[in-house]
Formats: structure tokens, sequence, C-alpha cells
């Protein structure tokens, strides 16, 4: 299993301390991955354009839209997919 970790500054959540918590992967995709860290409040040039980094639920205002996705298994990267374009991200 891949270890994921919130990338929100002060916000522990791990897949290890609370495995029930949703990760969703922050998009490679160069500009919305920008967006993503910024909103994180993250510098993008402290983390590698191409590592693997997560944020979690507790970051997001439309959790249900990702809870509906996992409820009818759909894969995660589509999801988000969803959720950025809907956010106009
Ligand atoms: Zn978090």
């Amino acid at each position: 299993m891949v270890y994921k970790w919130c990338v929100v500054p002060k916000c522990t959540n791990t897949c290890i301390n609370s495995p029930q918590t949703l990760f969703v992967s922050v998009p490679t995709d160069c500009k919305r991955r920008k967006k993503w860290l910024l909103l994180a409040r993250r510098d993008p040039k402290g983390i590698s354009s191409t590592s693997n980094v997560f944020m979690c639920e507790d970051h997001f205002d439309i959790v249900i839209v990702m809870l509906n996705c996992r409820w009818k298994k759909t894969p995660l990267t589509t999801c988000s997919t969803k959720w950025v374009s809907a956010r106009r991200y």
C-alpha cells in the first residue's frame, strides 16, 4: 500500500494514524498542481513536481462528491478530476 500523508501544514493525518480518512492525490498537471499547493499554503517549488502528494478530506468542502465516488467504487483519480473541473481549478 502507498503511504499517504497530508501535504497541508499542521495537518497530521496519514493513512496510518487515520485510516478512515480519504486522501486525494494532488494533480501532476503543472498548473493545477501549483494551484492546489498554493491553496494548501505550500511552496510549489519546495515539492518535487514528480512526487506523489496527497491532501486529506478535511480540506475539501465538496467531500460529498468524493464520498459518492467511493461509494460507487469509482477510481479516485477520476473523482478528483471531476471535483477539480467542478471547482474550475
Ligand atoms: Zn489534511
